[in-house]
């Protein structure tokens, strides 16, 4: 794949950050699946159910929610439900929520 010419815009993904409103996406980065439990205690679970914990996850053609870092901004996580057809963010909200959404 050829980069873009030099001085032609690409389309970048907006992302909303729940604190700071809307950024660049290059001032994120995606944490990967959210709202999956960590094992307690770790050295309790087998190898198969950790290694579930770590590498098997949902990989829909729609929407996810997701964790990501404002890591170029205000340095905090949160949830994003994103659609992974278009990359398109229907929602974001703080880390300790869940809210109610269409699948
Ligand atoms: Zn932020």
């Amino acid at each position: 794949m050829k980069p873009p010419p030099r001085g032609s815009s690409i389309d970048m993904l907006s992302v909303p950050c729940p604190y700071c409103g809307p950024r660049d996406e290059t001032e994120f980065v995606n944490g990967g699946e959210g709202h999956v439990d960590r094992p307690v205690p770790p050295e309790a679970v087998g190898d198969a159910d950790w290694a579930a914990y770590l590498f098997f996850h949902d990989n829909p053609k729609g929407h996810l929610r997701e964790r990501w870092l404002h890591a170029f901004g205000c340095r905090r996580w949160f949830h994003a439900i994103r659609s992974t057809a278009d990359h398109a963010i229907a929602l974001t909200y703080p880390i300790d929520a869940k809210p109610d959404f269409p699948a």
